[in-house]
């Protein structure tokens, strides 16, 4: 099997009743762009930028971000790469960025909320995302948002960016769906963006007040729990058609989550590279007709436990 998903890599994947759904990877290095491009990756669907400003002296200025995003670009053969804004805070510090110790950093001023505080830092961003837009296909993305006003606010500074540096014409705008309280309130965001990344390791841990990484409570973490699926439901609800709904979570990678995600209303997946071949391999044993079956059932469903045991959802049930 892993042979066949190897050899139809490149193949669009596409479920049994004809839906085309793209498999993208959570690439954040050129060496990781170029094993996603070989590995066949529709797209990079999350680019992790923290990776540009953690361990040095200061934030990385506009030309050498712009060129560490199009040297990405490039490893992955100019196909479209999105871009996610600066996502550390309390429990990821930055030496130049001196910030209040928390108690709860994970509640605390990390993702966007960050950017909104030290505008300086995202607006160099944005204008190093906008100049690499415009030279290749470019998503970006916000992450950890709660409000609209949060939404609006990155939305005016990036407008800001564009009025000086011109609209790229591929450009896209999303955000991030990992707090409960955004996939409940999709609809009103809906109209100002072009598509939605739901982040399911952090969705998970906030919706069942579990924080990742803390072994002792992993079992709660539980990304097939009826809770944590009813918001991936309602963040696909909300977006009705005016937006695309991914999923860039470790959840997407999940063999067992895969038709049930689709069920749900994804319309595509962001996968660690290596994954992508039996992830599309995953989409093309999958009917979407079926897919929705299964997924009514499971947000019927009261445990995770009863979600996994559900035929649809069990690894080896279409293989
Ligand atoms: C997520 O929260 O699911 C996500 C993709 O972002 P990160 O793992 O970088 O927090
Ligand atoms: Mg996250």
């Amino acid at each position: 099997a892993a042979e066949a998903a190897q050899a139809d890599a490149h193949q669009p994947a596409i479920t049994r009743d004809g839906f085309r759904i793209l498999v993208g990877a959570n690439a954040s290095t050129p060496a990781e762009a170029t094993a996603a491009r070989a590995l066949g990756a529709d797209l990079i669907g999350l680019v992790r930028t923290e990776f540009l400003f953690l361990g040095r002296e200061s934030a990385p200025d506009v030309d050498e971000q712009e060129s560490a995003y199009l040297d990405l670009a490039d490893a992955f053969g100019g196909e479209r790469i999105t871009l996610r804004t600066l996502d550390v805070g309390g429990d990821k510090p930055l030496g130049y960025l001196p910030m209040p110790l928390e108690a709860n950093p994970f509640l605390g001023v990390r993702g966007l909320r960050l950017g909104l505080l030290r505008t300086e830092l995202l607006t160099d961003q944005l204008r190093a995302i906008v100049r690499t837009a415009h030279q290749t296909p470019v998503s970006v993305m916000f992450p950890m948002v709660s409000t609209l006003d949060e939404l609006l606010a990155a939305r005016s500074l990036l407008d800001q960016v564009l009025a000086t540096e011109g609209t790229p014409p591929g450009l896209l705008v999303g955000i991030m769906v990992e707090v409960p309280a955004a996939a409940l309130k999709a609809a009103s965001f809906a109209p100002h963006v072009d598509f939605f990344s739901i982040g399911t390791n952090d969705l998970t841990q906030y919706t069942l007040a579990a924080e990742r990484g803390n072994e002792a409570v992993a079992a709660l973490g539980d990304p097939f729990d009826p809770a944590v699926l009813h918001l991936i439901r309602a963040t696909c609800n909300g977006a009705a058609g005016q937006a695309e709904v991914a999923v860039c979570g470790e959840f997407a990678a999940d063999p067992r989550a895969v038709s049930l995600l689709l069920g749900l209303g994804v319309t595509e997946l962001s996968v660690t590279s290596r994954r992508v071949p039996e992830t599309k391999q995953r989409v093309r044993s999958a009917s979407l007709a079926q897919s929705r079956t299964t997924a009514e059932q499971a947000l019927l469903r009261a445990t995770s436990e009863e979600v996994r045991g559900l035929p649809g959802v069990t690894a080896s049930h279409d293989r």
